[in-house]
């Protein structure tokens, strides 16, 4: 089954009175400020998730928003590909105080008349499942070259002694 375009606003509480699944997808491009705690803004995210009024009268929003995007290493600083994934169970409430009856289980969202930022939820979520730092496989990882190695000596060069431009080097300030 092709994936529908991620909807952008949905009626949330229509939707669950009703029952409704959502599977669709969405690149990271359209997600700005999920895009903006990555490396680029590549990638597409698929999401999958369910709306349903649950026994006990929760409106409940279930799934997962599956994301495959760049990052950064934080150990050679090149781009990495990692996947994150967003699970969650959410329960829309009218006010702070609902928000705060929840079982502990559900993480509200708080919701008036006005449609649900579909894009905006996920964004949330996403964000706050990605990891703060990212490394490389050991293997894999471009700072485990040998980098601090001095160079060998006499290497290229057919000059003995002191390159005139080694003094210089010496009196100038490193920045
Ligand atoms: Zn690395």
């Amino acid at each position: 089954m092709q994936n529908q375009p991620l909807p952008k606003q949905i009626d949330a509480r229509k939707l669950c009175a009703t029952t409704a699944n959502i599977r669709a997808q969405a690149s990271v491009s359209t997600l700005p400020r999920f895009a903006a705690g990555l490396a680029s803004d590549r990638g597409e995210v698929t999401v999958d998730i369910r709306l349903y009024r649950e026994e006990q009268g929760f409106y409940r929003i279930d799934g997962k928003a599956v994301a495959s995007v760049d990052v950064f290493c934080q150990r050679c600083l090149q781009l990495m590909p990692v996947e994150i994934v967003a699970e969650f169970a959410l329960a829309i409430v009218w006010t702070e105080e609902q928000a705060k009856a929840l079982p502990k289980s559900l993480d509200p969202v708080i919701l008036g008349e006005e449609l649900l930022e579909l894009d905006e939820l996920l964004q949330d979520e996403l964000i706050i499942s990605t990891p703060f730092v990212n490394y490389h496989d050991k293997r894999e990882c471009a700072a485990d070259a040998p980098v601090d190695y001095p160079a060998p000596e006499g290497a290229g060069s057919e000059e003995k002694g002191e390159s005139p431009f080694s003094v210089l080097g010496s009196l100038k300030p490193r920045d």
